[in-house]
C-alpha cells in the first residue's frame, strides 16, 4: 500500500498536458528519433559528467541496476511487483508494448523525464487505463530503482535527489474500494456450504473460515497456523511483513477449533500444522488449497449450476481472500471498535490502511445520523 495516496496534488491540476517527449535542448537523444512514436518519453543521456559513464554503458548499467533491484525484493512475489512496475515505465518510456526494462538507458533519467513519467502515470489513471494506486505503486519501484543506481553510483546525487522531489511523487486519486464484507447470512451460507465439502475437508474449511473471519488472518497466515500456536486463548503466527501477531481467541471460535481438532486427532499427521492438505493429511495446508476450498464452496453456495469461472455470480459474493479481514473489520468497527484499535488488532502500521477494510453500509450510517442528535 503507497503512502502517497491520496497526497495532495493540486500544482497537478493545472498541468495535466499530455505526455510529452522529454528531449532536453542541445542533449543528445538515446533513441533513433525516427524509432519514436508520437508522445514517446525519452530517456536522453545528460551532459557529460565525471560522475557518468560514457553513454554506451548506460544499457549495461541500467540492466545491472534492474537486477539488483530486483534481488533486493524480499519475497517472490514483490520481486513479481517490482518487474511488473519496470515494464510498465519501458512500455511507457518506448510507446512499445514490448519494451523491456532492459531497453532503457536507467541511469540517463533527469528531472525532465521523471516528471514526464509521473504527469503520463497521472494521465492514464484520469482515463481509467491504471488504477491510482498502480499509479503510485509504479512511481515507488521508480525511486527504489534510483536509490540503488545511486548505491550503485550510477547516478548523480542530483539525479538521487528526485526521490524526493515532487518530480517522482504518488498522484493524487482515491483508490477505487475494492472487495465487501459478508453478511450474517452469507457467513453462514458459506460455511454451511464448507461443511458439505467431502471427508475432512469439510470440518477444516469451516474451522479455518471461522479463525479467518475472527482473527482478519489472511490465507498465508491461516495456512501457517501451527497446533500449538492455537492454545490459551490466542492465535499466535507471523504476519505479513516477518511481524508475530496474536489474535484472540473469543467463545465462537473456541469450539470450531475443538471440533476440528476432534477430527485432526483421527487422521493424526506428524507435523504439527493446524490444517492439513485437502487429499493428503500427512501434507500441512497451502495458502493455495485454502484458498481453492474456499472457493469451491462458494461456489456451491453462491454460484450457478455451470462450473464455475471467472466473472461467476460466486465472486460476487465472496470476491477475494482479504473479504475476510474486511469482514473483520466492518463487524467491529459497526460494534464500536475505534480506527486505532482496529489498526493494533489487523497488524497494520498506519490507520489509512486500515480504513480501507471498512466496508459498513453508508444506509445505516445515515440512519444512524437521523437517529443523532446534533442541533441543540
Ligand atoms: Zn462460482
Amino acid at each position: 500500500m503507497s503512502g502517497d495516496v491520496g497526497a495532495d496534488d493540486s500544482d497537478l491540476e493545472s498541468t495535466s498536458t499530455p505526455v510529452r517527449k522529454g528531449v532536453a535542448q542541445g542533449a543528445k537523444p538515446f533513441q533513433e528519433p525516427g524509432e519514436l512514436a508520437q508522445g514517446a518519453v525519452v530517456l536522453i543521456a545528460p551532459e557529460p559528467s565525471a560522475a557518468l559513464l560514457a553513454p554506451t554503458n548506460l544499457l549495461l548499467d541500467g540492466e545491472r541496476a534492474v537486477q539488483a533491484y530486483l534481488r533486493a525484493q524480499l519475497s517472490p512475489r514483490s520481486r513479481h511487483n517490482a518487474l511488473d512496475a519496470l515494464r510498465r515505465l519501458s512500455r511507457l518510456m518506448l510507446t512499445n508494448q514490448k519494451a523491456q526494462p532492459s531497453q532503457i538507458p536507467w541511469p540517463a533519467i533527469g528531472f525532465e523525464q521523471a516528471t514526464t513519467i509521473r504527469t503520463a502515470l497521472y494521465e492514464m489513471t484520469r482515463v481509467g487505463l491504471i488504477t491510482p494506486g498502480t499509479a503510485n505503486l509504479t512511481l515507488s519501484h521508480l525511486r527504489g530503482l534510483i536509490r540503488t543506481m545511486y548505491g550503485m553510483r550510477l547516478v548523480t546525487a542530483d539525479q538521487h535527489e528526485l526521490v524526493h522531489s515532487g518530480a517522482l511523487k504518488g498522484v493524487p486519486g482515491v483508490r477505487k474500494s475494492r472487495g465487501r464484507a459478508l453478511s450474517a447470512t452469507e457467513e453462514r451460507a458459506l460455511r454451511k456450504a464448507a461443511r458439505a465439502l467431502d471427508g475432512y475437508q469439510g470440518a477444516m474449511l469451516d474451522t479455518a473460515i471461522v479463525l479467518a473471519i475472527g482473527g482478519a488472518l489472511r490465507r498465508e497466515e491461516i495456512a501457517q497456523l501451527s497446533v500449538d500456536g492455537a492454545t490459551l486463548g490466542f492465535l499466535r503466527f507471523v504476519g505479513k511483513g516477518n511481524k508475530a501477531r496474536e489474535a484472540p481467541i473469543d467463545a465462537q471460535m473456541q469450539p470450531a477449533i475443538d471440533a476440528w481438532l476432534e477430527e485432526r486427532a483421527e487422521l493424526a499427521p506428524a507435523h504439527g500444522g493446524l490444517f492439513c492438505s485437502p487429499h493428503r493429511p500427512d501434507r500441512t495446508l497451502s495458502p493455495w488449497s485454502f484458498w481453492a476450498l474456499v472457493r469451491a464452496a462458494a461456489h456451491h453456495a453462491f454460484g450457478t449450476q455451470e462450473p464455475c469461472e471467472k466473472g461467476c455470480e460466486c465472486f460476487k459474493v465472496v470476491t477475494g481472500p482479504h473479504d475476510f479481514r474486511r469482514t473483520y473489520a466492518t463487524r467491529a468497527l459497526d460494534q464500536g471498535i475505534d480506527i486505532g484499535q482496529l489498526r493494533v488488532l489487523m497488524g497494520h502500521a498506519s490507520s489509512a490502511t486500515t480504513a480501507l477494510y471498512d466496508k459498513r453500509d453508508e444506509e445505516a450510517l445515515f440512519e444512524k445520523r437521523r437517529n443523532m442528535r446534533i442541533i441543540a
